[in-house]
């Protein structure tokens, strides 16, 4: 059993901290609220004197900000910090350099279930960073999630985590506008729900006219979206009678709307014939 400092402890911190206590690891805690340690105190941690005790430092606060400002300008020779923290890629690349002048190492992670979910079954986490040194502590971090480490990038754990985030969020939101456009029609939510359930099982599935995720990540591949059965075109079209669906229910359309435009901008640079995979094209060029 390891020796384990963690930092911050917002829900997330929280549950890792209790979970590598349930799990026989010697825990130390540090938060900038020094009060929220009382419960992982009472259930056997440690309090930490500083941000930056201990050489395994596992971090989990709202922004590599935070970091910085929690260890200031503390020497960090020789220890490893995993910051399993949201921000952009590039701040996660300063963040090593930022790690290693101070004589440490950073592996970072973007961690992929909510606080229940830390060291259940099915959770993981996506690391980047020096592979040696993650293989060093991971018994002690697998006690938190499965480790998918995708590779000595920094940054690439966080891309990964925010490719996921943007699938989540997105698709959840139309989600929330479709239950709400079919509840002005007296629809209820759970009445809709078997059919959303269905296309988001449809969608991820592996075969099928509807496995989407697969044909567009093979479409991207051969960069070749062929439109014979589908157009673009058709579905500008169709995406636009949706935008109107809302507006007639009294619903916002922001995104909806934003969509539609990206769809048209296809349409407008020649692709209406190709299918929908050549949003992606748009995509890439902004
Ligand atoms: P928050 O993102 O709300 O982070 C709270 C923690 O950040 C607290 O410990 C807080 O300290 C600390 N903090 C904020 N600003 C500073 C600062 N300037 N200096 C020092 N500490 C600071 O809580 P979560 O636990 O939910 O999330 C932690 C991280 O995990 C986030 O990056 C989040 O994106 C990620 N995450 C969260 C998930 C979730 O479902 N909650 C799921 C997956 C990842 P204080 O108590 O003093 O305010």
């Amino acid at each position: 059993m390891s020796d384990v400092t963690i930092v911050g402890l917002g829900p997330m911190g929280s549950a890792m901290a209790e979970t590598l206590l349930a799990a026989g690891h010697r825990v130390k805690v540090w938060n900038r609220t020094a009060s929220k340690a009382e419960p992982l105190l009472a259930k056997g941690a440690g309090q930490a004197a500083t941000a930056a005790d201990g050489d395994l430092l596992v971090v989990s606060q709202i922004s590599y900000q935070a970091m910085y400002d929690s260890i200031g300008d503390a020497r960090l020779d020789g220890k490893v910090l995993v910051n399993l923290s949201s921000d952009s890629p590039e701040r996660l690349r300063a963040a090593a350099r930022w790690v290693a002048g101070r004589g440490g190492t950073l592996i970072t992670g973007g961690i992929m279930v909510p606080p229940p979910g830390i060291g259940q079954p099915g959770a993981y986490t996506f690391y980047s960073g020096p592979k040696d040194v993650l293989d060093q502590h991971a018994t002690t971090l697998e006690a938190l999630s499965e480790i998918t480490y995708v590779g000595e990038d920094e940054g690439l754990a966080m891309m990964y985590y925010q490719a996921q985030l943007l699938i989540f969020w997105s698709s959840l939101t139309s989600h929330m506008h479709a239950m709400a456009m079919l509840r002005t029609a007296g629809v209820s939510p759970l009445e809709f729900l078997p059919f959303a359930q269905e296309t988001f099982t449809q969608l991820g599935s592996d075969d099928g006219p509807m496995a989407y995720a697969k044909i567009l990540a093979e479409e991207f591949e051969a960069e070749t979206y062929p439109g014979e059965q589908n157009s673009l075109r058709m579905q500008a079209v169709g995406l636009g009678h949706v935008v109107e669906a809302l507006e007639e229910a009294g619903m916002e359309t922001t995104v909806p709307n934003a969509l539609k435009r990206l769809f048209e901008r296809a349409d407008a640079e020649g692709r209406g014939h190709e299918g929908l995979g050549t949003v992606i094209e748009s995509i890439r060029k902004p």
